[in-house]
């Protein structure tokens, strides 16, 4: 009876701790404006944004690249952060590495206007530099409404630092990627930056498997 009674004890003790979190989150998403920002669809989370200064990027960039492409696509492309070309331009994946990106989709059958692209960071981090904790921390929460609001069959991230900032992990991307993982209910599949690719010829034979997979899951979806 008495262990029945510490179990039930345990759950309560548990769930409220639940309850807490849950609470804190919603008031970090209201404090943020993204709080039920749904209906508004990327143009509310845009609109959220505003001219952000909410981190120190905000003082080297030129344009905030809040991510361009179809607003119901069923896959989204996330990067890093924005580089010299993005930040001139304010639009996602141009530039050299785009342009592999673009032809990466085309081996699947995909052209850049059946996609959403978009980066943890809006802002370019000064010479590309890597992006720092804090800097993830307060600009995420948009990555994150952003794919809430699209809501794809699948996330393909693009590096290390996407595929960590969405599945909250920790650890090298050659231990991410090649498989199919979840995101908030989404389809994961890791692959490399087209930056490291054009640095690394030699991993693109790991990424066409990446990318074989990606073909895999929409094909499947198709069939579902
Ligand atoms: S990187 Fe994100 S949080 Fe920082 S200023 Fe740009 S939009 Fe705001």
């Amino acid at each position: 009876m008495e262990l029945k009674q510490m179990g039930t004890n345990d759950s309560t003790r548990r769930l409220s701790a639940h309850l807490l979190e849950l609470k804190l989150h919603l008031m970090h998403l209201k404090r943020l404006g993204l709080y039920g920002l749904k209906k508004g669809g990327l143009s509310g989370v845009r609109s959220s944004l505003g001219e952000c200064h909410r981190c120190e990027l905000a003082q080297t960039r030129r344009n905030i690249v809040f991510g361009n492409g179809n607003p119901r696509a069923r896959v989204v492309l996330v990067g890093e952060a924005p580089g010299a070309e993005e930040d001139r331009t304010g639009i996602a994946f141009v530039g050299a590495a785009g342009k592999l990106l673009t032809r990466m989709l085309a081996a699947i059958g995909l052209d850049r206007d059946d996609v959403y692209i978009c980066n943890v960071l809006k802002c370019r981090p000064p010479n590309n530099r890597d992006p720092l904790p804090e800097e993830v921390a307060v600009c995420s929460p948009f990555l994150k409404a952003q794919l809430e609001t699209i809501h794809p069959d699948l996330v393909l991230t693009l590096g290390a630092y996407a595929a960590r900032t969405l599945l909250g992990r920790e650890g090298a991307l050659s231990r991410l990627r090649g498989r199919r993982l979840q995101y908030s209910g989404m389809k994961l599949i890791a692959t490399y930056h087209p930056s490291y690719l054009l640095r690394n010829p030699g991993a693109k034979a790991e990424a066409w498997k990446d990318l074989k997979l990606v073909a895999g899951e929409l094909d499947r979806r198709k069939m579902t």
